[in-house]
């Protein structure tokens, strides 16, 4: 299919009709990527008026609660016990220490403050302080989400009651990719949680990968799983991978940075009303590219100057760059 035929035949519905649209397949995805770049990033950039406020972007604080030493082989994760990555663990913080940089967060301008664990899933002691740290973060008027890993039994309902807003759960790259990423644990695993935390009343925050080797087949694909989900997650985190050294995926071949932008548009068009975050891969990236990604559709950021373990541009940089480019945050 040359590009213009891809222009005119990929079919773009905006979120009305979105819920009674048929589902996506690879192709149509794949043919939105072919689009030219222009084409591309306006056709998001409408639909992205259409569903929110173009010049507002909702910002997160993502704080890690317990560091390293995790015993899943995700082959991009420096948290991970099988890789040399150099990585300090630390164990699961105290609960008044976590409230405390929530409330830093929040006088930063956060609306959210996510906690993440590295662990395979929780388990009960450890539920019972992150269930404190939920309730006392919720007390202070701020949205909630953690990322503990995968959840069992009832443990999705008593993040629930303890007013947990969001749960991150990424499924991270296109299912035919999946087993040259993660071993140890299943993609039908991941669905799993995720189903859970949907059921439980949850708001599911699920994104993925990109630049781990996929290809633009891959992207597709995994661009398709999440928006075919019987509801596509509310938050959408695509992150660009950061090749840590000392794990597998080290010497990752880096993506084009107008491949990522094409990647934030196609998940804007899939998706018209989710939000789309910037994630992982933020502090290698210019101002011009992260606008480019605005005006793609990324409506969500990660804000604050550590993303987990990886570096995130500090909060200050992100205030000026909000003043050039006239953003406001949600
Ligand atoms: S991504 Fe999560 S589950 Fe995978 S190794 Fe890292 S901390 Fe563990």
């Amino acid at each position: 299919m040359t590009m213009t035929s891809a222009c005119r035949n990929v079919d773009t519905q905006p979120a009305a009709n979105a819920s009674a649209r048929r589902k996506w397949s690879v192709v149509e995805a794949e043919a939105l990527f072919e689009l030219p770049f222009m084409d591309l990033v306006f056709r998001a950039q409408q639909l992205h008026r259409e569903n929110f406020d173009a010049n507002a972007v909702q910002r997160s604080t993502l704080l890690s609660i317990k560091t390293g030493g995790c015993s899943e082989d995700c082959s991009y994760c420096s948290q991970s016990a099988r890789y040399k990555t150099g990585l300090d663990r630390q164990q699961l913080m105290a609960v008044a220490e976590v409230v405390e940089k929530a409330r830093e967060a929040k006088a930063k301008g956060s609306s959210r403050f996510c906690m993440g664990a590295a662990w395979k899933g929780p388990k009960e002691r450890e539920m019972e302080t992150v269930l404190a740290m939920v309730r006392e973060v919720k007390a202070l008027g701020m949205e909630t989400c953690v990322t503990l890993g995968m959840l069992k039994g009832d443990q999705a309902q008593q993040l629930k009651e303890a007013g947990l807003d969001y749960y991150n759960h990424n499924v991270d790259t296109a299912p035919e990719y999946y087993d040259k990423v993660i071993t140890t644990h299943s993609l039908a695993d991941r669905l799993d949680t995720i189903d859970q935390v949907r059921n439980a009343g949850i708001n599911v925050c699920s994104g993925g990968i990109v630049g781990m080797g996929e290809g633009r087949s891959g992207r597709a694909s995994l661009l398709v799983q999440l928006a075919n989900m019987d509801r596509p997650p509310e938050s959408v985190p695509i992150n660009n991978l950061v090749a840590i050294p000392g794990t597998p995926l080290a010497d990752a071949e880096k993506l084009d940075p107008f491949e990522f932008v094409r990647t934030i548009a196609v998940a804007r068009i899939m998706m018209p009303g989710s939000f789309v975050r910037l994630s992982a891969g933020r502090e290698q990236m210019s101002d011009e590219l992260q606008a480019l990604c605005f005006m793609a559709g990324a409506n969500s950021i990660f804000y604050g100057n550590r993303l987990l373990t990886t570096d995130n541009p500090e909060a200050d940089r992100d205030e000026t760059l909000f003043a050039r480019l006239g953003l406001r945050p949600i």
